[in-house]
């Protein structure tokens, strides 16, 4: 008996109906050929399943609640729970499957991806360019991949502004496949009605809370649920409606002085801050790069404004972390430049940097911006960029903590965790990875009075029972080590 069609949209990091080029191309084949429609999420197993990753609570509670909003804009839906292999290899035998997704830059998603196009056919299987927008491969004039941002960004900045997005798809006169069902993976099979967010987003929380931990190190860990209390976030925006609002919002009111503004971490306790806080919509896919630059260059035409070019250079930064991840995906564990990759820096001793590392995760480093940026980032699930760069600093400069530890326990609090500008921001701060700059120690006391020069933010996040003492190192001291550790003596 010959299979019946079947076209899937897979959806992965991608939570929207506008720009969305695969949900987008699959409905319009699934309308073309008059074939079934089936949407899914995979609760994947090897990402959700287990402790031992650093998808920590505060991104699975986040994924249930905007997976909950998201299906409810179809009128059927699948949530599964299993691994994409097991799932496909048992649908394909009932159906004859075609997928589609958006692609993605990190390695798990690429091999993931590739095992399935081999499982299915590669001429069934669509990947459609989302992540990462501008081409992936693209060289400079010498003939090399970039590793400097500048050149970067003139290269493809052209291209990004030109690059066009799709519209939403109309899902009203689709042919859902109805009676799919899935032993052993289907949580939309049981007694529950999906349509209801509460309810649905509750079932899939159940189904992925697991600890709250971070691990790092030589398998070590330390229990985050044992140091804070979990948020439930609810400031957040949790819909792609509810994203671009805001946007919408940011680039009325305050991309004009987004350049001037976007360092203060005083300016960011006002209102709902000077930045555009889309770092969560992008991760998650709540809003394409596409579409926030066509929103942009609706409102204010080109790049003139000093404030536009550079909030779009910033995304062009986040372009630029995911061109370098695809192109070195060793990055996650290893140093970018070469001459750093064997363990040249020594870091201090496990011992003490176990020591100085709980310490710093717990907002107890006596520097008091580091302490109120890390009480943010526990409590928000986010952390301003300029705080995010002065506590990497700390971390490894001063601490002198291996990069890597940081880099675990963002990835454990973040809401807007990007392996690639979490890695990007990790590697700059360490003085190691791409677009090198000389090696800089932030000095906490400098910083705090160039962007807090009134104590704003530090008495807004450190907690009332804060305890004010000297800090964990002397600046001074800890300068002078940290230069020794990069090879550089005791330099001014
Ligand atoms: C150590 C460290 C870790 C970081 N980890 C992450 C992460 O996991 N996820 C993440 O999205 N960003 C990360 N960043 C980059 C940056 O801090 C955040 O993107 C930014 O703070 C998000 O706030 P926003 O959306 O208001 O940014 P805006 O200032 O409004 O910028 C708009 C968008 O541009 C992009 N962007 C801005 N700055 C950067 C940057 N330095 N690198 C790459 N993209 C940028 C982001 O997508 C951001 O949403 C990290 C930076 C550092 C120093």
């Amino acid at each position: 008996m010959t299979k019946q069609k079947l076209i899937i949209y897979w959806s992965r990091r991608d939570f929207r109906l506008l720009d969305n080029p695969a949900l987008y191309n699959a409905v319009e084949k699934a309308k073309e050929e008059k074939v079934l429609f089936l949407p899914i999420y995979i609760l994947d197993n090897a990402l959700l399943g287990g402790n031992e990753g650093n998808i920590g609570y505060p991104r699975r509670f986040y994924l249930s609640k905007i997976l909950s909003k998201f299906i409810n804009k179809f009128d059927c839906f699948s949530v599964l729970a299993g691994t994409p292999n097991d799932i496909f290899r048992e649908l394909s035998k009932h159906y004859d499957i075609y997928i589609y997704v958006n692609h993605d830059v990190e390695s798990y998603s690429r091999k993931r991806d590739q095992e399935i196009a081999d499982l299915i056919g590669s001429d069934k299987f669509f990947a459609s360019k989302d992540q990462l927008t501008v081409p992936k491969d693209t060289i400079s004039g010498s003939g090399s991949l970039y590793t400097v941002f500048s050149p970067f960004r003139n290269t493809v900045l052209q291209g990004f502004l030109k690059s066009v997005t799709f519209q939403k798809p109309q899902l009203n006169d689709i042919k859902y496949a109805q009676n799919i069902s899935f032993d052993n993976y289907d949580i939309t099979s049981l007694d529950l009605e999906l349509k209801n967010i509460d309810k649905s987003q509750q079932l899939i929380f159940n189904l992925i809370n697991k600890q709250w931990q971070v691990r790092f190190g030589k398998d070590q860990t330390i229990s985050l649920d044992a140091i804070w209390n979990r948020p439930d976030y609810s400031n957040w925006y949790s819909s792609e409606d509810e994203a671009i609002a805001q946007f919408e919002d940011f680039v009325r009111n305050k991309i004009l002085n987004y350049k001037e503004n976007r360092d203060s971490l005083a300016l960011d306790l006002q209102g709902n801050g000077q930045t555009s806080k889309m770092s969560l919509a992008l991760k998650w896919g709540l809003i394409s790069s596409r579409t926030i630059k066509e929103i942009v260059l609706r409102q204010h035409g080109g790049l003139e404004k000093e404030g536009v070019f550079s909030y779009i250079s910033e995304i062009i930064w986040r372009e630029f972390y995911k061109y370098i991840l695809y192109n070195n995906p060793s990055v996650l564990d290893l140093e970018f430049q070469k001459r750093f990759q064997n363990n040249e820096i020594k870091w201090v001793d496990d011992k003490t940097a176990l020591y100085r590392f709980e310490k710093w995760i717990k907002g107890e480093t006596g520097y008091e911006v580091v302490d109120a940026a890390m009480h943010q980032i526990a409590n928000t699930g986010w952390m301003h960029n300029r705080s995010r760069m002065i506590v990497a600093s700390v971390l490894t400069k001063n601490l002198g903590v291996d990069w890597r530890w940081g880099q675990d326990y963002f990835r454990a609090v973040l809401l807007d965790l990007d392996e690639a500008s979490n890695n990007g921001g990790w590697q700059w701060a360490a003085s190691v990875g791409a677009d090198p700059k000389p090696i800089r120690i932030f000095n906490p006391y400098l910083q705090q009075e160039n962007y807090d020069n009134n104590k704003e933010y530090i008495r807004f996040w450190l907690p009332k029972n804060y305890n004010i003492h000297e800090p964990i190192v002397d600046h001074k001291q800890a300068r002078e080590e940290a230069l020794k550790r990069y090879g550089l003596g005791s330099k001014k």
